[in-house]
């Protein structure tokens, strides 16, 4: 028997209105147990789907199919195969990149990375984390990978009351992987690299930059030289600054293996390097932006966005006329409004006259799922300094 789940109008609500979630606050009453796949139902008893239980975490349900139909491996199998189909369809220039979006999938909390003939996957709730061995046998059917990596390490999992753990769960996984993006070449270290190993959500954005990168860049929040490399060859000279040594060493190591000369990278800290680099009159034909999500949560929103806004005003004030200056946010919680209000603060303060040349996101394989605004979280703009 299906175990059922019965929730609040409130709860509801949210799923009529295109959401995946239901809160725990919005659960009346359950039969079921943790990671159990359950049917959800009104207060009337009327069948609103089934959908992923999780006994800790807040966030109590996770629809994964509207209405009567079974949720069993057949949709599964359905899910994955429409997601890399997807991706396919894309045409991506590119070997590394998101074949499973979670949510914007409707495959919720898991996340599947391809790098080259390497998976990473991720399953971030208890309800995908006890599908992991079938869902690795699907993949193994689907795809034929070389390995697969479970880069079950995020906190969040914590919240589910998961460990963290790191294994390889099929094949072998070698300690580094090269791919290939537009052109460029970077090695990911799938077992300790950020993310799953590469910011593959920035791939597009770093492709756009390229368009407009011209004369003396500035790469701030570098990682491993992901717009650092991409920009470089229309560039003359390249500075990527990047807090982390190992990940400064490794944007060293690609520029070198990609035949870039003429990228130097500093470790060190990006607010004392912006205002040392003012200080002495240095000036910049392209500069990016793409630091780390400044709010986790909503109650750091106000302290996120005087970060946002030091880091844009210093950039705009290195920034020569006619020069671009591509600014991102990764942080779901400063919406696209917010962050426009921040950068056009930052202009005013610094003197700035300023155009907005593109508006951007994360890069289409991540899509975003209309009614879960949580799957839209990177907003990127390109401005132009005028005068
Ligand atoms: N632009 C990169 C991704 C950047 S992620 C790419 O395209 O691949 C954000 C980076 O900022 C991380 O590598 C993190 O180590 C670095 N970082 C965080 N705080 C920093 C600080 N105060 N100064 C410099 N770098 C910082």
């Amino acid at each position: 028997m299906t175990p059922t789940v019965t929730v609040s109008p409130r709860g509801a609500q949210r799923l009529h209105d295109g959401h995946l979630w239901v809160y725990r606050t919005d659960v009346r009453e359950t039969s079921a147990s943790p990671g159990d796949t359950v049917r959800v139902q009104d207060g009337r008893g009327r069948s609103l789907g089934s959908a992923l239980y999780s006994d800790r975490s807040q966030i109590a349900l996770r629809l994964l199919v509207r209405g009567e139909r079974d949720a069993g491996p057949a949709l599964w199998r359905a899910r994955l195969e429409q997601a890399i189909a997807y991706r396919a369809s894309l045409r991506l220039d590119a070997t590394a990149y998101r074949l499973v979006h979670g949510e914007a999938d409707l495959l919720p909390s898991l996340v599947v990375d391809r790098y080259a003939d390497c998976l990473v996957l991720q399953t971030l709730s208890q309800g995908t984390d006890r599908h992991l061995p079938d869902l690795v046998a699907q993949l193994v059917a689907l795809l034929r990978p070389r390995g697969i990596l479970a880069r079950n390490d995020p906190k969040v999992r914590l919240l589910e009351g998961l460990e963290r753990r790191v294994e390889v769960l099929h094949g072998e996984v070698p300690d580094r992987v090269d791919v290939t993006e537009a052109g460029v070449t970077y090695t990911a270290d799938l077992r300790h690299g950020q993310k799953t190993g590469l910011f593959l959500d920035q791939r597009e954005n770093r492709e756009a930059a390229a368009r407009y990168a011209h004369g003396r860049l500035l790469d701030v929040f570098s990682y491993q030289g992901g717009f650092a490399l991409a920009l470089a060859r229309q560039c003359d000279e390249v500075i990527a600054i990047e807090a982390s040594e190992e990940a400064c060493a490794q944007a060293r190591t690609n520029a070198q293996r990609n035949g870039l000369t003429n990228v130097e990278v500093r470790a060190v800290n990006a607010f004392d390097e912006l205002r040392e680099l003012d200080r002495a009159d240095e000036r910049f034909d392209t500069i990016v932006l793409d630091p780390p999500a400044f709010a986790k949560n909503r109650a750091a929103v106000g302290q996120a966005l005087k970060g946002y806004k030091e880091i844009n005003l210093r950039a705009l004030k290195l920034l020569r006329p006619g020069g671009v200056l591509v600014t991102c946010t990764c942080s779901y919680h400063v919406d696209e409004a917010t962050f426009g209000e921040v950068v056009f603060g930052a202009a005013l303060d610094a003197g700035a006259q300023v155009t907005l040349v593109e508006k951007r996101m994360q890069g289409r394989d991540h899509p975003v799922l209309l009614g879960v605004p949580e799957t839209y979280y990177l907003k990127c703009l390109v401005l132009r300094r005028l005068a």
